[in-house]
C-alpha cells in the first residue's frame, strides 16, 4: 500500500517571539522573516499553502523558529485557535511546534492538547550542563529530562534537536547528547552545527577568540558519528545542517560556519565511506548493491567515493537493489 504524503505549513515564529536569549541564536536572521505573522494574519497563510497542496495529503501546520510555548498565553492560544479551526474543518491533519524545554510544564500541555497539538520539538541542543550554561540555554539537563517525561505521559510525538560544536562542546558530549536522547525515547531528530550569527552573543565570543567554530570537515565528522548512533536506533532524523538562506550567508548575517547547500549529502558521503571501507576486503571488479535512497550517497558527493576507491585498487560499480534497506549494500566480486 502507497504511503500518504506528509506537508508541513511552516509558520515561522521568529525570536521577537521568544523572552529568552541563547549566545547562538538570531531567530529573525536564521528564518530570514523579519515580522512575526499576528494570530489572525494567519489563515491567509494556511489558506495559500492549502490552495497548492492536493486532496490526500496529511498536512501539518508547524510553528517553528521561536519558543512557541514561551510567548505570552494569550497570544500562544490565539495562534493555536486559529490553526485549531482547521483541525476540526478537517482540512489540517496536526499541529506541531518547536519549544525550549523549560517553556513545558502540565498547564501548557493541556493547552496544547485542547487545540489538538500533535507534535512537540524540544531544543535540547545538547545534555552537558556546561555546554547548556556556556550556550546561555537558562536551563539543565534536569530540564530536558523534566519535559520529556511530562511529554511522554501524553499523546504527542517527541522531538529532539541537537547541536555540534556549542561552546564548550566536544565530538565526545556530541556523542553522549545524540545516546541520551535515543535514551530518552525521542521519535525524531534534527542535527545542526553551530554558526555564528550577526549580532548575537557568539559572534562577540568569537571575534574575543573564545569561541572556535567547526570547520566544514569536523562538522562532517561530528554529523556522521552522531548520525550512526540514530541509524541504529528507532530515532528519525529528520534534518543534518543547516538550510542556506539568502541572509545566511557569509558577509550577510553569517559571520562563520559550517554551512553547505551540500552539507547532508557530504555526511552521508563520509557514513558510507566508512560502510565500504569495513565491507571490501578484496581490491580489482566488484558491483555493489544499495538502496536506491542511498545510491547517490554510496557514490558519494560529485562521485568522492567510487574516486577515492578507484585510487585505493577497488573497481565498484554501484547498482540499485529495491529489496535493500538504507545502509544495507550486497557485494559481489568477479
Ligand atoms: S530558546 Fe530558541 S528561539 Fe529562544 S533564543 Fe534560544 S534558540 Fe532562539
Amino acid at each position: 500500500m502507497k504511503s500518504k504524503k506528509h506537508c508541513n505549513i511552516p509558520i515561522f515564529i521568529p525570536q521577537l517571539a521568544c523572552p529568552h536569549q541563547c549566545v547562538f541564536c538570531n531567530q529573525e536572521k536564521i528564518s530570514a522573516t523579519f515580522s512575526v505573522p499576528k494570530p489572525n494574519e494567519i489563515a491567509a497563510i494556511i489558506d495559500t499553502y492549502l490552495e497548492t497542496i492536493p486532496n490526500s495529503t496529511e498536512v501539518n501546520i508547524a510553528f517553528f523558529g521561536g519558543s512557541f510555548t514561551g510567548i505570552p498565553r494569550v497570544d500562544m492560544i490565539a495562534y493555536l485557535e486559529a490553526a485549531y479551526t482547521y483541525i476540526k474543518a478537517g482540512k489540517v491533519q496536526g499541529i506541531r511546534l518547536s519549544t525550549k524545554p523549560d517553556y513545558i510544564t502540565d498547564d501548557i500541555l493541556d493547552i496544547l492538547e485542547k487545540y489538538g497539538v500533535t507534535s512537540i520539538e524540544l531544543g535540547a541542543q545538547s545534555t552537558n550542563n556546561k555546554v547548556l550554561l556556556k550556550s546561555g540555554r537558562g536551563h539543565k539537563f534536569d530540564a530536558i529530562e523534566n519535559a520529556v517525561s511530562l511529554i511522554r505521559k501524553r499523546n504527542f510525538k517527541l522531538g529532539l534537536q541537537m547541536m555540534l560544536g556549542l561552546p564548550y562542546d566536544t565530538l565526545e558530549l556530541s556523542i553522549q547528547t545524540a545516546k541520551d536522547i535515543v535514551r530518552l525515547g525521542a521519535d525524531t531528530t534534527r542535527i545542526y552545527p553551530t554558526v555564528v550569527v550577526k549580532d548575537t552573543v557568539l559572534e562577540k565570543m568569537y571575534e574575543r577568540g573564545d569561541y572556535k567554530v567547526l570547520s566544514l570537515d569536523e562538522a562532517i565528522h561530528w554529523s556522521k558519528e552522531v548520525l550512526k548512533i540514530f541509524n541504529a536506533s528507532s530515532v528519525k532524523v529528520l534534518r543534518v545542517g543547516l538550510h542556506p538562506s539568502e541572509e545566511l550567508e557569509l558577509g550577510k548575517s553569517l559571520v562563520a560556519g559550517p554551512i553547505h547547500p551540500s552539507f547532508k549529502e557530504m555526511v552521508l558521503t563520509d557514513l558510507w565511506s566508512d560502510i565500504l571501507c569495513e565491507k571490501l576486503d578484496k581490491k580489482g571488479q566488484s558491483i555493489i548493491r544499495v538502496s536506491n535512497k542511498q545510491l547517490n550517497y554510496a557514490i558519494g558527493y560529485k562521485g568522492k567515493n567510487r574516486n577515492d576507491l578507484k585510487i585505493k585498487g577497488y573497481n565498484v560499480n554501484f547498482v540499485v537493489d529495491p529489496l535493500l534497506k538504507d545502509f544495507e549494500l550486497n557485494v559481489c566480486y568477479s
